[in-house]
């Protein structure tokens, strides 16, 4: 396949300004790029007339929970038989595609198996989606989010409960073994877990310590979910590499991750909060006007503590959450918004969390989430100009093409999937 996508403005994923150009891909790789003066030897490749249009990297979520199918609540994910759970995550997987999202680090499944079976099927071209970084489960706690359990009633959800070093060792070795490139440790609490709020360290430096060994013994990486300043700084301690949320890091927890900054990346995922926080505003029960008082000081903090990270340079991933019922799957570059409206990043800063710093997060950074010669074709090309307004990316209809390494897909009509070109 050769395809020399002509005259579209470029913008490469660095930051710098867009420039009308025209861009080579070969297989499924970029080889040339050149100002729109210039000529490609573009050696008989089929040309695309792309005047007018917006070409860039193709977008990343940084914190996937492709088998949260839509739920209602965390305990739902434990009721849908592996089978069903797998098509389903198959759903989700063509629905990101479709939103432009090219790649996918995932930040849990709901069972050990399902994000590897679905990574593994998307490599080998059985079915269409993003490339998949897959994770574990949430390992968490007795008590911890995710511990979905009652004495009385056994109820799974996203969570394996493991208490001690060795049962977190035991567990995190079992979903390497069976695949997964990730582990997911629930370091901090949640609101709405009750014997684990979000200010809450849960795990401790010996569990944590223990996760983190088992994966980067086997090669791999630990993610962790860390609300409280704590656990943050326990994340940090014990070398976890992707700490999302930090809605509570206080300053020396911030100095920390700044000093960590080319190791670590963070991510707030923000979506379920803002989608929540939307629909608590006009819900005027008593129950929902307590959720809008327990949600907004937490949801000010991670506003306050995004805009520290932006302002020192510490790498941010768009996405986050999107899964659950008032945070569908396929909506996820409303994110980019969320970064613009409530974190001061520019659209261009935030355009560049979604592409260039998701490379890195997919640890390709050498090779994925720019456009650049060398650099696998994962691009869109887009009818508006998300600079302008990142909200363009939000309307899939705007999509001329999706292509994963060079392949092109382009919206379904009325449905939200993508349809591959051959
Ligand atoms: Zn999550």
């Amino acid at each position: 396949m050769r395809l020399l996508i002509d005259g579209a403005m470029v913008w490469d994923g660095t930051g710098a300004l867009p420039f009308p150009g025209k861009v080579l891909v070969e297989g499924e790789r970029i080889t040339a790029i050149a100002p729109q003066s210039e000529t490609v030897a573009s050696n008989g490749a089929e040309r695309l007339d792309a005047a007018g249009k917006f070409l860039m990297p193709g977008m990343v979520e940084g914190h996937a929970h492709l088998s949260f199918v839509d739920t209602p609540r965390g305990t739902y994910l434990g009721e849908i038989a592996p089978e069903d759970h797998a098509l389903l995550t198959m759903d989700a997987a063509r629905k990101l595609l479709g939103a432009g999202f090219t790649s996918a680090c995932s930040a849990a499944a709901a069972k050990i198996r399902l994000d590897v079976a679905v990574r593994d099927a998307i490599d080998k071209g059985m079915i269409d989606g993003p490339r998949l970084l897959a994770a574990s489960p949430e390992l968490t706690v007795t008590g911890g989010l995710g511990d979905g359990r009652r004495l009385h009633l056994h109820q799974d959800s996203f969570g394996v409960a493991v208490d001690g070093p060795d049962e977190v060792r035991r567990m995190a070795r079992l979903c390497l073994r069976e695949g997964v490139d990730m582990i997911k440790l629930n370091i901090s609490g949640e609101l709405g877990t009750d014997s684990a709020p979000s200010i809450a360290a849960m795990m401790t430096d010996a569990e944590v310590a223990a996760g983190v060994e088992a994966a980067h013994t086997a090669g791999r990486r630990a993610a962790a979910h860390c609300r409280a300043s704590d656990a943050v700084k326990r994340a940090l301690r014990h070398g976890v590499d992707v700490i999302y949320h930090c809605d509570y890091a206080d300053e020396e927890a911030l100095d920390l991750l700044e000093a960590a900054k080319a190791r670590i990346f963070t991510g707030p995922a923000i979506g379920l909060t803002v989608s929540r926080l939307e629909s608590l505003r006009g819900d005027n029960t008593a129950t929902g006007r307590r959720w809008l008082e327990r949600m907004t000081p937490q949801f000010e903090a991670t506003c306050r503590v995004h805009h520290e990270m932006r302002k020192r340079g510490i790498r941010v991933v768009v996405g986050g959450d999107y899964g659950f019922a008032a945070n569908p799957q396929g909506t996820n570059a409303r994110d980019l918004e969320h970064f613009v409206t409530h974190f001061g990043f520019s659209p261009s800063e935030a355009l560049q969390a979604a592409t260039r710093t998701g490379g890195e997060v997919m640890t390709r950074g050498h090779e994925l989430g720019l456009v650049k010669p060398g650099y696998l074709a994962d691009l869109l090309l887009v009818d508006g100009d998300p600079l302008k307004d990142v909200r363009v990316l939000q309307d899939k209809k705007r999509f001329a093409f999706i292509m994963k390494d060079g392949v092109r897909y382009v919206p379904c009509e009325g449905a939200p999937h993508v349809r591959r070109l051959h």
